[in-house]
């Protein structure tokens, strides 16, 4: 008997065929109850930043464990960590913790509407920032705010919407990664700064993925563009819960005590989490991560692209840095993957024959493969097995002779 409500712990479609046992992970791979390992692909939703068990982090959560692991009071490593986050992120003037992504945005949109006095909340289609009411519709949630949205790369649609002067915020992913992995188009984020500043509304960047992925400084450090809040959180403690709201000074100060913005979660700050923070930063300092998941990413984009066009079907392989999408029945995407277009049949039948091999890859187009530097001592395997499923997709799905 499952007692799980519904069978399951979220509403992401799990295949039938993928493990459902798992009881552990080494490296790139996550192992079952029956100790079959399987290349993971998806690294924990992109958190896991230099894949499962890493030793660093093992020894540095032994260690801290011994000194305690919650406590009600203020602790030094919150202030330690986050005079390190005010080093290293260029929008973070002032910091806090939270736990989740989810609270990080949510009290992010709060501070803003209280900052701004303003309700409405602009944002992107086909982005995820959440589960909290007024994020991302659900049954049960009546009468709350939803975002307005606009698509992903699309400046007039932005100046049209914030002319109005009626928005407290704009709340985007720098890259998006929830929508396939989609990056901006040149200049996008630097206009779109420009209208956020011009109009007085908020502009919120959701770096829960994109931050220290893409950079130590994030997608904003990367793209040089200063937004006034981020968040962040998955790759930061790299897969313990830890999310940070950081950003302008006055802003922020909205938060209770000072201002009348409530802030609060019994885990916000979780010292476990922040000590392993502490370590993934000293970790990603000498900036070698970068250059290598770089040069990974970039190299398994073009093979897929060369295997793609060597059997003449139609799919796309886009990304940047260590993340990537592949998709079946649509050309490149620049507002994020239109689902609708993709070929779900394709996708399903090219993910099956990848998990016969023992490969693991994101149950829909929609989400972010994820590398990390783990992932380059299974390479070759990882190609085989995609040269071999795309041939059978080839034969059996699209009947090619
Ligand atoms: N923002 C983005 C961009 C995300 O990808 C996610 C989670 N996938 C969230 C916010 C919410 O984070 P959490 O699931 O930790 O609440």
């Amino acid at each position: 008997m499952n007692y799980l409500a519904c069978g399951v712990n979220s509403p992401i479609p799990i295949p039938a065929y993928y493990p459902k046992d798992i009881v552990g992970a080494e490296g790139p791979h996550v192992i079952n109850k029956d100790g079959n390992k399987y290349i993971d692909l998806w690294m924990g939703y992109g958190g896991l930043l230099f894949g499962h068990s890493d030793l660093d982090i093992v020894k540095t959560i032994q260690k801290n464990i011994k000194n305690g692991w919650f406590f009600s009071y203020q602790t030094f490593l919150e202030k330690e960590v986050s005079e390190i986050i005010h080093s290293i992120i260029p929008s973070a003037e002032r910091v806090r913790f939270a736990t989740t992504g989810s609270d990080a945005v949510a009290y992010s949109i709060r501070a803003s509407r209280a900052y701004t006095g303003r309700n409405k909340v602009l944002s992107i289609v086909g982005g995820y920032h959440g589960v909290h009411d007024g994020m991302t519709p659900s049954a049960g949630t009546p009468n709350v705010l939803l975002p307005d949205l606009v698509p992903f790369n699309d400046v007039e649609a932005v100046e049209e919407k914030l002319r109005t002067k009626e928005y407290a915020c704009f709340l985007l992913e720098p890259i998006m990664a929830n929508s396939g992995c989609t990056p901006p188009q040149k200049d996008y984020l630097k206009k779109i700064r420009k209208i956020c500043s011009k109009t007085n509304t908020i502009l919120i960047f959701d770096e829960v993925v994109t931050g220290f992925r893409i950079a130590l400084h994030g997608a904003q450090g990367f793209y040089n563009i200063v937004p006034d809040l981020s968040v962040f959180s998955k790759a930061i403690a790299s897969g313990l819960p830890l999310s940070v709201v950081c950003g302008n000074k006055d802003i922020m100060e909205t938060f209770m005590p000072t201002g009348n913005v409530f802030f609060a979660n019994t885990f916000n700050g979780n010292p476990l989490s922040l000590a392993v923070c502490k370590m993934v930063i000293n970790k990603l300092q000498d900036g070698i991560f970068y250059v290598e998941n770089e040069k990974m990413g970039k190299n398994l984009r073009k093979y897929i692209t060369e295997q793609i066009d060597n059997i003449k079907i139609s799919a796309c392989v886009q990304g940047i840095s260590s993340m990537l999408t592949i998709a079946f029945g649509c050309s490149s995407f620049k507002r994020g993957i239109k689902l609708e277009q993709c070929d779900f049949g394709a996708y399903n039948f090219f993910i099956e024959e990848m998990a016969k091999r023992h490969i693991l890859l994101p149950p829909l187009p929609s989400e972010t493969i994820f590398l990390s530097p783990v992932h380059q001592r299974v390479l070759g395997e990882i190609k085989v097995a995609i040269k071999q499923s795309l041939e059978e997709l080839r034969k059996n799905y699209y009947k090619q002779v």
